[in-house]
């Protein structure tokens, strides 16, 4: 297999969104002004009085979608309209979100748009080799929206049910995942090893990274410049795997399944293609392919469990856990570990980066290096740390943000939970689903996939490699003026001098 991408010649799939479309609204008719979102905003985004329809300022605005998951008001019936008024408001308001025009769920105040119109669209059309990938956090909840318990596990009914919906392949995120932790740890020894920037950031939340160019661009050296793992595994389906399937890279048409909002802003980046070609073309959430399935009549429960295609669908327990927060820390230290002491780690369970507090740090012993690592999950409780870190008395080596509370198991694109108590106990049960899932996966570290190390072997050379460089690394841009004022409180769980024992 050559290394080269020379065969990649012809047009790319052209984009129907808009780059800047915003992807979160909030419909003034209907909302109450109670202002509940405005208290799980990040970033202080929502504007009103109480009382009053909210607005969002959408150049504050992370994407994220916590304002979607917890908005509880939505219509109904339009109060004093006949029923025929009813319907042809409601109509006017699923055209407006760009939702099918069955669907039958409630319209909240605040709402995404919907992608499904164009990706069934563009389903039908002839000539086109279709191909998916789904995020590691849409298998532990996707089953949630066909009545199965909180965390139910469902690779196989989620590959076999994409398979009906017309998909020629099928590949998972995960293997992204896998790439990710080959670069980004390899990254990361480097600028230890090298003289930084230090901290280094992981850059796979794209709220995150859209965060800190909005109120860090000083800090934006400082992030790894690795794509999130639904690109990089994007660029790879149109290159490596267009050339393992001899399909024109021009032909496929690449659709990701993600729990989250921002990743729809994430592929239309400009930056987020190679070779004139866009990395993903269309992104989905977990509520819509739900629909989906169900639109098409698939008796999702009663689907056999089929396994994910070779080779980009071969993943290892690392891989899985970029689903909750912690697990991209948890999956760089297992194979940093290995690289940097030629040792086995003795233990890959770790701890302490699987707390539910909003910043966890740690000291951890590799080899001669005192590593210290930080995990923040939920950019409320970034702030502080950033603040240290833009101070220059922050001395950790990384630290991996993600934008939502428990990382992308909660993100604004899952299933909605209309109850705090069982939103909670929902992000546990995924959690915990995510964690079982790694533990009983035959290979769970990513250097140890021996898809991966084939694709290094036959197509990547090594990570930050030339072919590396060209198609999983981006750069990022200053999108605003700076951190604007706001308070914020966080809770550090003690330092923790950590080593593997
Ligand atoms: S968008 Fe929803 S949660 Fe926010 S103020 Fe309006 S009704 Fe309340
Ligand atoms: S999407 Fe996130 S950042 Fe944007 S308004 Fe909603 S909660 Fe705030």
């Amino acid at each position: 297999m050559s290394t080269t991408i020379d065969k990649i010649s012809s047009p790319p799939c052209m984009k129907t969104t808009d780059y800047t479309d915003p992807v979160i609204h909030i419909d003034p008719t209907l909302c109450t002004g109670c202002r509940r979102c405005a208290e799980v905003c990040p970033v202080d985004a929502i504007e009103g009085l109480p009382g009053e329809p909210q607005t969002i300022n959408a150049d504050r605005c992370v994407i994220c979608g916590q304002c979607v998951q917890i908005c509880s008001v939505y219509a109904s019936d339009w109060a004093g309209s006949s029923p025929q008024e009813s319907a042809a408001r409601r109509l006017e308001r699923i055209q407006e979100r760009d939702m099918p025009a069955d669907i039958r769920e409630p319209l909240f105040a605040a709402y995404y748009s919907y992608n499904l119109n164009k990706v069934s669209d563009m389903m039908t059309k002839p000539g086109q080799f279709r191909i998916v990938q789904c995020a590691p956090a849409i298998r532990v909840s996707l089953a949630e929206e066909f009545g199965m318990p909180f965390g139910t596990l469902t690779p196989g009914k989620m590959a076999a049910a994409l398979r009906r919906l017309g998909f020629d392949r099928v590949y998972d995120t995960n293997f992204g995942a896998d790439v990710t932790i080959m670069e980004e740890g390899t990254e990361l020894i480097r600028r230890v090893t090298e003289g930084g920037p230090l901290p280094m950031f992981t850059s796979c939340c794209p709220a995150w990274v859209r965060f800190a160019e909005i109120e860090y661009p000083d800090l934006l050296d400082h992030l790894s410049s690795c794509k999130s793992p639904m690109q990089m595994l994007g660029a790879l389906i149109k290159s490596y795997g267009a050339q393992l399937d001899e399909v024109e890279p021009a032909n496929i048409y690449s659709v990701a399944i993600m729990p989250c909002t921002c990743k729809q802003f994430e592929c239309d980046r400009p930056e987020m293609e190679s070779d004139g070609y866009r990395d993903v073309d269309e992104v989905l959430t977990t509520r819509e392919l739900a629909y989906w399935i169900k639109q098409s009549g698939i008796d999702f429960a009663n689907l056999p469990d089929e396994e994910f295609d070779s080779p980009l669908g071969q993943y290892s327990g690392a891989g899985s856990i970029f689903g909750v927060t912690g697990g991209v820390m948890e999956a760089a230290i297992r194979t940093g570990y290995e690289l940097l002491t030629n040792e086995k780690l003795p233990k890959l369970q770790l701890d302490f980066v699987r707390g539910e507090e909003g910043i966890r740090v740690a000291e951890v012993q590799v080899g001669k290096l005192q590593l210290k690592v930080a995990v923040v999950a939920g950019l409320q409780h970034a702030y502080q740390l950033l603040d240290r870190v833009q101070a220059g008395e922050c001395d950790y080596h990384f630290i991996e943000v993600m934008g939502c509370p428990a990382g992308c198991i909660s993100g604004g694109g899952q299933p909605k939970i209309m109850l705090e108590k069982q939103r909670i106990e929902a992000y546990r049960a995924r959690k915990s689903s995510i964690y079982g899932h790694d533990a009983a996966r035959q290979v769970r570290k990513s250097h140890e996939n021996p898809h991966i190390i084939k694709l290094y072997d036959e197509f990547l050379g090594e990570p930050l490699g030339h072919v590396s460089h060209h198609l999983l690394h981006t750069t990022f841009q200053q999108r605003g003026p700076g951190k604007q004022s706001r308070s914020s409180t966080i809770s550090i769980k003690g330092d923790t001098d950590y080593s593997i024992h």
